[in-house]
């Protein structure tokens, strides 16, 4: 058990009366996010303070003792809080899990490293999509039971809050976040004291700090550098999420990879399975193959013991959006760390740059992009690293992103589902088949419930809309929307790939859109634009310009430091999510599932996400239903397509066939819910990903890693023996009857390789599509030819029509290698 400094904690439950020192527990513990009756406990302690941190501790802290007392005689609050808790504790004490269920043998952690998470509000550490996937990702391990460990680093103005100035430039504002007002504990030594965990960065140690954040039962930590021991400079490695400083962005890595490493090894804590989450902590696997060679092991042996353990998760399809940096500034920030071990390097060596993702996938057996589409542009894009392997056996899989559904869902819609679906939604929510019930929502029960969240949005608009105008002395409009008209919402981050401005490429086709008198459209824009993204600032000036002019002021709005609370009402509260990528550059997008499961339609380019999600009837493609790249060229396409949809189809059936449009809302919500869950997702990795990796686990460790210093054997000759393997000669029989292979296999065994007959319709070039494989087995060694192998195989139908292509190959195999071109050696010999 990790023990933590609960001195802050034992004083906030000793200003509580004792019968509601339970808050404590519950405050501590980011179980409530997702729980909405626990998030409506604390709005009844103090709506206003709630509404503007929504953080637990610093609620309690902030809130006089004599406002406890009065709710004490308020039985609505004692009965909810009665409720709640027994809620909670019924969560935690859980016994029978689906992983436990599942995997009943299983005792290792799962270790999830990544460099921001977003859980909540309250914990600003999260800059947008790859965080909020990090945080749906935690909160599912959790509800499914496995045992899942994460690591992170604390920033100490986390990410900056957003203003936009009467120009409508953006203002970064960077709050100072002090860690004992949030719901986090200092994690302690064995001895009882703060735990420091040592970092070797340059030549000298770095200190860290740790803190734990509970997640219903899983825990996060969350290192941190700023403590005495260091100096100023090295206190300040936190600062902030994403430094464009290169030397704090490689510390910051160091930090969370190796940093992390080590705060494991100190709290006991043996990994099992280590998940890379993008390529910024895979400094790990260098720590973790250093550790396993100070043990005895060679370079091989620890390689292939943690390569067989990690799993890595790619996000980015743009080459520009990996991590690489100058290779003498890392060799340099890890001298300390390769001292005596310099090949280590290696293993991220690109040219004179050093990649992340390229380490992340050396060190890696499961790969994998964040949808399908997103996979094969992976598989393109390092496809080098494996010469000869087809594309389509590059080992890069896909395992397509999700969202946490509770956390998402809008109370209305939730209330829906419970009553026509039953509860069974909660915890089985990926089981397709029982979201059919949503057919049975009466339709003007499920418009009501659309309704009140739009309501809900509006409100929260014009809220900040007011707050926004009262700050700067103006008197920008304030949204005043009916809820009955259209209102179409693009939030998200303001990458220019994600287009914007898009709707703006005609501006005389979007005001006569905008403003027909009996059918009033309305847009509404939110989204931070990183610090250093100048382009991605302009388009939000030119967002804010468009919403100026005349002819759209009162139409078009900008929701002012889009965040986790903001998102939550803005996916449910809109009636059209907007989503304009240029593809493939979205790797998969998730904010459109969000929408998506509150019957919010989707309108979206082809591209992530959505070439899975769309089904014809629950919303719309915008430009082509193809998955081939678009260019700059394509923008103006894309903008008359997106024109045309919103005019002949998304506002006449918004206006016009109310029937239809529920329709669609109903084929959203069951199409959407269960597969573009984190519930799938995670199972997904359980089932395909972690369980092989934990397998792999006991058989390269087991007997003082005997498989591994099988495999590393296996892998060294394997290696030696490659250059001289080869085809030496190939028959085919008459009537192309069956074919006859020699092959010069050099000292390896039959069962070191394996030969396979490959073939099918050519596509382009020597692509062929769905190929025919065919192993070719029980080979005849050759008399007194030395290491010549006979190998006879099928008949050759096709062998000669043009359309058809023919190839053997050979390629080494071993049981436990977990993809058979892990290694990336494969040899070919064309027929025709
Ligand atoms: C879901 C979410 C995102 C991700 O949006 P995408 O459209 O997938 O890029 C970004 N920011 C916030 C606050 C979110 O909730």
């Amino acid at each position: 058990m990790v023990r933590v400094d609960n001195c802050l904690c034992e004083a906030i439950r000793k200003r509580l009366p004792s019968p509601l020192r339970g808050l404590v527990d519950l405050a501590y513990n980011y179980w409530w996010s997702w729980n909405r009756r626990a998030t409506k406990l604390w709005k009844k302690i103090d709506p206003e303070h709630w509404a503007e941190y929504k953080n637990p501790v610093k609620l309690l802290l902030d809130t006089p003792t004599h406002r406890f007392k009065e709710l004490l005689r308020d039985d609505d609050f004692m009965n909810l809080y009665e409720l709640v808790m027994e809620q909670f504790e019924d969560y935690i004490n859980q016994e029978s899990t689906w992983f436990s269920t599942n995997y009943p043998k299983w005792d290792r952690p799962i270790v999830y490293l990544c460099m921001e998470y977003g859980i909540s509000k309250s914990l600003p550490i999260y800059s947008g999509g790859l965080g909020i996937l990090a945080g749906d990702h935690v909160k599912t391990a959790s509800d499914l039971g496995l045992p899942f460990i994460a690591v992170g680093l604390l920033y100490k103005h986390g990410y900056f809050k957003q203003e936009i100035d009467e120009k409508g430039n953006q203002i970064e504002i960077f709050p100072e976040y002090r860690p004992e007002e949030m719901p986090i504990r200092p994690v302690l030594d064995k001895g009882g004291k703060r735990l420091l965990v040592e970092v070797p960065i340059e030549d000298r140690t770095v200190y860290a700090r740790a803190f734990e954040v509970q997640v219903g039962r899983v825990r996060i930590y969350l290192l941190d550098t700023d403590v005495p021991e260091n100096s100023p400079e090295d206190r300040t490695i936190c600062d902030y999420l994403y430094n464009a400083d290169i030397d704090k962005r490689i510390k910051q890595e160091i930090l969370l990879g190796i940093g992390g490493m080590r705060l494991l090894k100190a709290l006991g804590i043996e990994p099992g399975v280590v998940h890379l989450n993008e390529g910024h902590p895979a400094f790990a696997n260098l720590q973790r193959i250093a550790w396993l060679m100070e043990e005895g092991l060679t370079f091989t042996e620890a390689l292939s013991v943690v390569r067989g353990t990690t799993v890595f998760t790619t996000h980015t399809p743009v080459p520009a959006g990996h991590d690489r940096f100058p290779l003498e500034e890392v060799r340099k920030r890890l001298s300390q760390f390769l001292k005596g071990r310099e090949e280590l390097i290696k293993l991220g060596k690109e040219g004179d740059q050093f990649n992340m993702t390229l380490l992340a996938i050396r060190t890696s057996s499961y790969v994998n992009g964040v949808s399908k589409l997103h996979a094969q542009v992976s598989r393109r894009m390092w496809q080098n690293l494996w010469p000869g392997v087809p594309l389509d056996e590059i080992p890069i899989g896909a395992i397509t992103n999700g969202v946490h559904t509770m956390t998402w869902v809008h109370n209305e819609m939730r209330k829906l589902f419970d009553r026509y679906i039953g509860k069974i939604w909660r915890e089985h929510t990926n089981l397709e088949g029982i979201w059919f019930a949503i057919e049975r929502i009466p339709d003007e029960e499920l418009w009501e419930a659309h309704l009140e969240a739009k309501r809900q949005f509006i409100e929260l608009l014009r809220r900040k809309a007011i707050k926004r105008n009262e700050r700067l002395g103006i008197d920008d409009p304030i949204p005043s929307i009916d809820e009955n008209a259209l209102i179409i919402g693009f939030a998200r981050r303001f990458a220019t790939y994600k287009r914007a401005t898009l709707l703006f490429t005609n501006l005389e086709r979007l005001k006569k859109l905008l403003n027909y008198p009996t059918r009033p459209v309305y847009l509404v824009f939110g989204g931070k634009a990183h610090p250093n993204d100048w382009g991605g600032k302009e388009f939000l000036r030119r967002v804010y310009e468009v919403s100026q002019m005349p002819e759209f002021r009162g139409k078009i709005f900008i929701l002012e430091n889009y965040d986790m609370g903001s998102a939550r009402l803005m996916v449910a509260g809109v009636d059209v999510w907007l989503n304009t990528p240029r593809r493939p550059l979205e790797a998969s997008g998730t904010s459109g599932m969000k929408a998506g499961l509150n019957g919010v339609l989707n309108a979206s380019i082809y591209d992530g996400w959505w070439v899975e999600g769309y089904n014809g009837k629950n919303g719309w493609v915008i430009g082509e239903e193809s998955t081939e790249p678009e260019s700059e060229e394509d923008d103006v396409k894309d903008a008359e397509s997106l024109y045309d949809l919103l005019e002949r189809e998304i506002i006449p059936t918004y206006y016009g066939n109310h029937e239809k449009w529920i329709y669609m809302m109903k084929e959203s919500i069951k199409s959407i819910a269960p597969r573009f869950s984190t519930h799938r997702m995670v199972k997904e990795y359980m089932d395909r990903f972690y369980s092989k990796a934990m397998s792999n686990h006991i058989w390269l460790t087991r007997d003082n890693y005997k498989g591994a210093k099988e495999i590393a054997g296996w892998k060294d000759r394997v290696t030696e023996s490659w250059s001289k393997v080869g085809f030496v000669d190939v028959r085919v029989l008459d009537n192309r009857s069956g074919l006859e292979v020699l092959i010069d296999l050099d000292g390896l065994k039959p069962e070191d390789v394996r030969v396979e007959l490959y073939y099918g319709v050519r596509a382009e070039g020597y692509h062929i599509e769905k190929p025919h494989i065919i192993e070719l087995r029980h080979p005849r060694r050759l008399e007194g030819g030395k290491w010549l192998y006979l190998y006879r195989g099928n008949a050759l139908k096709h062998l000669g029509n043009p359309c058809w292509h023919y190839a053997l190959r050979v390629y080494p195999y071993h049981e436990k290698l977990p993809h058979r071109f892990l290694l990336g050696f494969v040899k070919w010999f064309g027929l025709d």
